[in-house]
């Protein structure tokens, strides 16, 4: 995409709300800032609690009366599908959008994220005709039904690492069952998530059926979390952020599901395929930058072969360089912001100072001018799991690779973190991997793979990485209610 298009599609934001573009009640608005560059990006609206109320009032007008709420779902189904379709269609404009605000590589962006935003919006099309309830063989002369209803209102607060792809994730199941959604993306990735609510808007989503609020603050969301009007709020973000969440959610007693943190293991044993672990383990901790809930940041490694592996993997290392993340054939773009940057940095100091070693990177990463918030891809070796380095989230390119004996001692290491959200297994021994999976207390767990996502497959944490789970089928369990009908028979 040329400079021109790019500047024409950044638009200074508005609110979207019940179907229209709003100025904030406040009239105030903040920057956001290219992270390739550090140069301003484009000025967005700050949205306050009065908008959160419009926001809501919108979106229970929109489902309790209108054309939403009397819409069949296979007319629900049907505004997905195209949704879906205008995704594909403006691909290269969402990608350059969430690359510009993000600074996750174009590549990644328009081949990765944007194709399953669709597909995540089609299979959802697909659920909204098999929303369905049961009829149950109850004790007496009576018929019992079980209906399953919508939820009402969802606020879905999503975080900046996938901007558009997290929102699809709830934005897409909460309509397909008929709720009606305030979406708020992070304060400093929100373009695509104003874009999208135009495309639905255009293909054919009655107003207020989806409204979406920017803000620079944490009050915003809280505002969100602790309105009387929002039945559920479906979060994906920080645990600590997510803990407040619960705490907030309670006054009003919100249905409440939480995709947070994780400090994933990826374990290679000697008899694995080691190139293919190897490329596992740098694309499993470098795609995104690192900037991943699910990314493979503890590397445990079979101690009989790690110094084979090590090679392999400081060679692979070497290869994935910082680039301008608008070009294609860039793997690695800038962290989201500076002080994300500062704070991965400051892991990487930690590490150093508790001993560990490091083998690769280590840096803030040369690139152009040196505006950029660019890290090296860093690997640290010798770490034990018991170091600050390994045992919190960085969300940046480092990875802590630590040494193991056998599979007691690997699983054992392996669980002892608070967090569960995935794992990965390389070996060829294929018994000894589903073993090892069934072990591993994560939501995910990878076999001689790593980040695969589809929308038929469920995501989601076990401990401190959350509850509920997203995509697939049961993510519709969390969007729906049931209702238990008793009709009498008796003559
Ligand atoms: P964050 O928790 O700071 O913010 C996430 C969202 O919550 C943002 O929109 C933010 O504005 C909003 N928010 C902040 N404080 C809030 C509050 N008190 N009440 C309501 N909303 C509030 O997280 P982040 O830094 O944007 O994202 C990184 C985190 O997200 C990492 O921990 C990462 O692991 C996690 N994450 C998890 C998954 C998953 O599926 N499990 C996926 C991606 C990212």
């Amino acid at each position: 995409m040329t400079e021109t298009a790019t500047k024409r599609e950044i638009r200074p934001g508005k609110l979207f709300i019940g179907g229209e573009w709003r100025e904030p009640a406040g009239g105030g608005s903040y920057e956001t800032l290219n992270p390739a560059t550090g140069q301003p990006l484009t000025v967005i609206a700050e949205a306050s609690e009065r908008d959160v109320d419009e926001a809501v009032r919108a979106a229970r007008q929109a489902f309790e009366a209108g054309p939403w709420a009397e819409m069949s779902a296979a007319d629900r189904a049907k505004i997905l599908w195209r949704i879906a379709d205008l995704i594909d269609q403006h691909n290269e404009e969402l990608g350059t959008l969430e690359t510009l605000d993000n600074g996750k590589p174009i590549f990644e962006s328009c081949q990765v994220d944007m194709p399953m935003v669709a597909e995540v919006f089609r299979y959802y099309a697909g659920w909204a005709t098999k929303i369905q309830g049961e009829t149950v063989p109850v004790r007496g002369p009576f018929l019992h039904y079980t209906l399953r209803e919508p939820l009402g209102v969802v606020g879905a607060i999503v975080p900046w690492n996938f901007p558009l792809l997290l929102a699809s994730w709830k934005v897409a199941p909460a309509l397909a069952a008929g709720n009606t959604v305030v979406l708020k993306p992070a304060p400093w990735t929100p373009l695509t998530a104003l874009r999208l609510a135009e495309l639905a808007q255009e293909a054919g989503l009655p107003a207020g059926a989806l409204n979406v609020l920017t803000g620079s603050t944490r009050e915003l969301g809280r505002a969100m979390v602790t309105h009387k009007g929002i039945d559920k709020i479906a979060f994906t973000g920080s645990t600590a952020t997510g803990q407040e969440i619960l705490r907030n959610s309670a006054e009003t007693l919100k249905q409440v599901t939480l995709e947070l943190g994780g400090k994933s293991p990826n374990i290679v044993f000697a008899d694995a395929d080691l190139e293919a672990a190897a490329r596992g383990a740098t694309t499993g901790i470098f795609y995104g930058k690192g900037e991943v809930c699910a990314a493979g940041s503890r590397l445990f490694v079979e101690r009989k072969i790690h110094d084979e592996f090590m090679e392999k993997l400081i060679a692979r290392t070497a290869k994935v360089r910082p680039g301008d993340p608008l070009h294609p054939k860039t793997r690695l773009g800038p962290l989201v912001s500076e002080p994300q940057m500062k704070k991965v940095l400051g892991y990487i100091e930690k590490g150093t100072s508790e001993g560990a070693k490091i083998v690769a990177g280590g840096k803030r990463a040369e690139f152009g001018d040196g505006k950029g918030y660019f890290v090296e891809p860093t690997v640290f070796d010798g770490v034990r799991n018991d170091m600050m380095i390994a045992r919190e989230e960085i969300f940046g390119p480092v990875l802590a690779t630590i040494p193991f004996d056998d599979v007691e001692d690997v699983v054992r290491q392996a669980n002892d973190n608070p967090y569960g959200l995935a794992a990965a297994v390389w070996t060829r021994d294929i018994g000894k991997a589903h073993r090892v999976a069934r072990r591993l207390q994560a939501g995910t767990v990878w076999i001689n793979t790593y980040n695969n996502y589809d929308p038929a497959a469920a995501f989601g944490g076990y401990k401190m990485s959350g509850f509920g789970r997203e995509l697939s089928g049961h993510a519709m369990e969390h969007y729906t209610q049931v209702k238990s009908v008793w009709v009498n028979l008796k003559e």
